[in-house]
């Protein structure tokens, strides 16, 4: 999968490379289809939810060029795979998700791998986790109608931020913040689960 999805595609960062070598991906994928699990496509994961393409998690996470000592807000945690990429390059992963069962799976899992630098909440990721902020890098891993202003506020400066956004037309926007505003530094059509707004 790492060769012939993600480095031929132009994936070149050794880190990122290493950590996805190193993330039995098998292991965040429903029993039954496991089978599937490193097909160079996304895969269901119950709730009307996929893991994202192998390719895409490559992309998003070398995007970010993430440090060893950074801190990382994610949201949509889905079934953690892309939580334990950004796990094994990070000090600490945030992670929302907003569906309790896939949220409960996804803590068992990477309970399970040993991976102890992973915090998680339920609920609605467009209000990012001001809590714990501000991060070095924030992934979005579901596309947001338009730029989320919390993820924004929340970004230390010069930190970089990922996300698709559009609602029929998605572009993966990677960006850096730069006083009060964004930089775009790269765009790519996408398609993602759309962030749910809740009430
Ligand atoms: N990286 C994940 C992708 C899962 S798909 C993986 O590899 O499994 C996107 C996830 O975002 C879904 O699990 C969905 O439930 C979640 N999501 C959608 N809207 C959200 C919101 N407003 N806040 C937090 N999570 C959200």
């Amino acid at each position: 999968m790492v060769a012939e999805q993600i480095r031929a595609r132009g994936v070149a960062d050794p880190r990122v490379l290493d950590a996805m070598s190193r993330v039995p991906r098998h292991l965040f994928i429903p029993e039954k289809d496991r089978g599937e699990a490193y097909e160079d496509r996304p895969v269901a994961i119950g709730f009307g939810q996929t893991i994202s393409q192998p390719y895409i998690v490559g992309f998003m996470t070398e995007s970010l060029q993430i440090e060893p000592s950074h801190r990382v807000l994610e949201i949509g945690t889905g079934c953690g795979y892309q939580t334990a990429v950004l796990a094994e390059l990070s000090r600490d992963v945030y992670s929302i998700e907003r569906i309790d069962a896939l949220a409960t799976v996804a803590r068992r899992t990477l309970e399970a791998l040993g991976y102890t630098n992973v915090h998680m909440r339920t609920g609605d990721g467009h209000a990012g986790w001001p809590e714990e902020a501000p991060y070095d890098r924030i992934l979005g891993a579901a596309a947001a109608a338009s730029l989320p202003p919390a993820l924004v506020e929340q970004l230390v400066e010069g930190g970089i931020l990922v996300i698709p956004v559009g609602t029929s037309d998605q572009q993966l926007q990677v960006l850096r913040k730069r006083g009060d505003t964004t930089q775009l530094l790269s765009s790519l059509p996408v398609r993602f689960v759309p962030m749910i707004r809740e009430e």
